[in-house]
Formats: C-alpha cells, sequence, structure tokens
C-alpha cells in the first residue's frame, strides 16, 4: 500500500504495532510528544525527534542558517516542553550536499547553541553523511520530569478547559507571506513566527510542576489536528468557539490579504509551537492567577465533551461550522 494512502498517522500507527514488546521502564512509547522513561523512582527520561527536510519544511531561499539551527532546536525543545519536561541534552544528524559552503554548517549550529543554551540543553553528538540532494538536519533530544507529573495526549476529561498559550496561526500566516514573495525582515512578525519560533518550555515545566492541566500536547501540525490528538487519545469530545482564538494584532490586520479564510490559519495552520492544554474545573482560577504572571496570553478556547472524537467549533453566533482542511499532515 502507498504511504499516501495510509495518512502520516496510519503510518505511525503501524509503525507503532511493529515496535519491541513492551520493556517495564516504557511508561509511554509511540504515541506522544515525548517517549517517557522510568530512570529512578521518581525521575523520568523524555526523548523525542524532529527531522527537517529541504523542500518540504524549508527553502534555504526564504530562511538564513542560523534561523534554521534554532527552528530545528526549538521543534524538538517544544515536544518535550509539551510533556512538562526539563531539556538537557541533544544531538544532530545531518544529511548535505558535498558543495554546501562551511559557513552555512557553522551558522546553523550556531543557531541551535543559541536556541539550546537559553533553555539548558548541551549538544553532545551527532551523525554526518553526504547527501545526494536535499539538506536534512534531524535532531533527538533528551530531557527528565519527575514521573507524577508529566503530562500526556491523554487525560482530558468532559468538563475541562481547552487553553492554548500565545497566539494561533501567526506561523501559517507567515508561510503565507513568504509563499507570496514576501521575505524577512525584522519589522515582519508574522514571518518571524514562522521562521523562529519560541517553544514554550517554562510555561510547560510551570503547568506540569503547578499541577494545572490534565492533557497537554503543542501545535505543531495545527490546532484542530493536535487537539484531535488529545480527543483520541482521552476518548473525549471538544467545543472550539472562533470568537476565543487567541489571533494576533498583525493577524487579524493582514489575513485576509493572504489567507481565504479568516480562521484557517489559526485553526489549521502549523508550527505555531504554543502548547494546547485541558484544565479541570477546581483548577480554572489558578490557571487564571498564574496566566497574570505572564507576558503571553493564556487563552480559554473550548470545552472538553463527553462526545466521544467529535470536535464541534461554534462561531460567535453559536452555530456549527465545518472546515475544509484537516491541519497540515504528511503524505
Ligand atoms: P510530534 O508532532 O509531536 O513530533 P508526531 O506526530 O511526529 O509527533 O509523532 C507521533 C508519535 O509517533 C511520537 O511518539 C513519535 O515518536 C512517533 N513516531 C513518528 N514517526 C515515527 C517513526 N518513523 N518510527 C517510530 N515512531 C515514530
Ligand atoms: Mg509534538
Amino acid at each position: 500500500m502507498e504511504l499516501k494512502k495510509l495518512g502520516e498517522f496510519g503510518l505511525i500507527d503501524r509503525i507503532a504495532r511493529l515496535a519491541s514488546r513492551k520493556h517495564p521502564s516504557i511508561i509511554q512509547g509511540i504515541g506522544d510528544d515525548a517517549a517517557v522513561l522510568r530512570l529512578t523512582e521518581k525521575e523520568s527520561l523524555l526523548i523525542t525527534t524532529d527531522l527537517l527536510t529541504e523542500g518540504i519544511h524549508f527553502e534555504t531561499s526564504s530562511t538564513t542558517p542560523y534561523l534554521l539551527g534554532k527552528k530545528s532546536v526549538a521543534a524538538n525543545l517544544s515536544d518535550i516542553a509539551a510533556m512538562g519536561g526539563t531539556p538537557l541534552y541533544y544531538v544532530v544528524s545531518l544529511s548535505i550536499p558535498p558543495r554546501t559552503p562551511y559557513e552555512f554548517i557553522q551558522k546553523l549550529y550556531q543557531g541551535m547553541r543559541a536556541q539550546a543554551q537559553q533553555y539548558g540543553a548541551a549538544l553532545v553528538g551527532g551523525d554526518t553523511t553526504a547527501s545526494a540532494a536535499p539538506i536534512t538536519i534531524s535532531i533527538a533530544l533528551m530531557g527528565t520530569a519527575r514521573t507524577g507529573t508529566v503530562l500526556y495526549r491523554h487525560g482530558a476529561r468532559r468538563g475541562d478547559a481547552v487553553y492554548a498559550t500565545g497566539f494561533l496561526g501567526d506561523a501559517a500566516l507567515g508561510l503565507l507571506m513568504i509563499q507570496k514573495g514576501k521575505a524577512l525582515s525584522g519589522r515582519n512578525r508574522l514571518i518571524r513566527r514562522h521562521l523562529d519560533p519560541v517553544p514554550r518550555v517554562e510555561e510547560g515545566k510551570a503547568i506540569s510542576r503547578l499541577r494545572l492541566a490534565s492533557s497537554m500536547i503543542d501545535i505543531s501540525d495545527g490546532l484542530v489536528a493536535d487537539l484531535r490528538h488529545i480527543l483520541e487519545q482521552s476518548h473525549a469530545g471538544a467545543t472550539l468557539r472562533l470568537s476565543r482564538l487567541p489571533l494576533s494584532a498583525p493577524y487579524k490586520k493582514l489575513c485576509k490579504t493572504f489567507s481565504d479564510d479568516f480562521y484557517v490559519p489559526a485553526l489549521c495552520g502549523g508550527e505555531d509551537y504554543e502548547l494546547l492544554f485541558t484544565v479541570p474545573p477546581r483548577k480554572r482560577h489558578a490557571v487564571e492567577t498564574w496566566a497574570r504572571t505572564l507576558t503571553i496570553p493564556i487563552t480559554h478556547i473550548g470545552e472538553i465533551t463527553g462526545n466521544s472524537g467529535k470536535l464541534k467549533i461554534l462561531d460567535d453566533r453559536d452555530r456549527e461550522v465545518a472546515i475544509s482542511k484537516r491541519g497540515f499532515t504528511h503524505f
């Protein structure tokens, strides 16, 4: 069967069935933002890996090697953040055409280092090979977390509130702007959000440490697609309200120019690397109190329902709307 037919998530399901027998230390294997492996009585090792490939995830013409390095580490940091973990070590595998100038690699690694250092992660290894065509950057990041406070995609319950950090859709809109010929300049916040996303590591750690959430995921594939992962694994449904989506001022100003639909980039656009989490009713007050200490918004965007697998999206007059695109998936 062709992979295109299976879809990215269908393929991952099949790969999970090919995985080896469960070892007793594996608390979470394939299926969440990172694997969770028992280290000591109270601590777990978290492992995640993400790959960026030229022509699919980036074009060398529209980013810089420094920002590419930063983003490739950010994508991994975001997955550790989504579990509530602390990043520690990373390894980098490169597949690179022989004609690539050394300066590209130097800037790439300077970008990786700048991103990783902000959160205390260190480069400890990797692998290098020649490539016949595109540049591929594969990073694996390890971190730790207290086993008892790790947050998973499962755990959302009917009556929980759905929250998101930051603004949604900026990165997707930034990508549309690049595709329509806009170049990066310091002033363009949307393009910067696409090329230089900020992983919510501190926020993820706080949500976990303060035990604010029942489930969490990072928004890498798009709000709708990533919320669906929570719903599937929690056997729950959800209602989202368009009027509640956190949209930035530049998004509101420029969306109509670059997107046919005003809400699609926020609902379906990938790579915001914000956190999506669900909060039980008794923790709502604590979330609102914590949110006031931050410089980014923490927004209540919807509710978890008992309607398993069903995602309802309501417009500002409480009418249900259909979405045409399911976010960004591969194959
Ligand atoms: P994320 O978007 O958070 O990085 P993915 O959708 O890429 O998550 O992956 C979902 C789960 O599937 C993760 O546990 C990941 O480790 C696993 N996974 C993805 N691709 C593969 C693969 N080729 N082999 C084994 N596991 C995989
Ligand atoms: Mg993730």
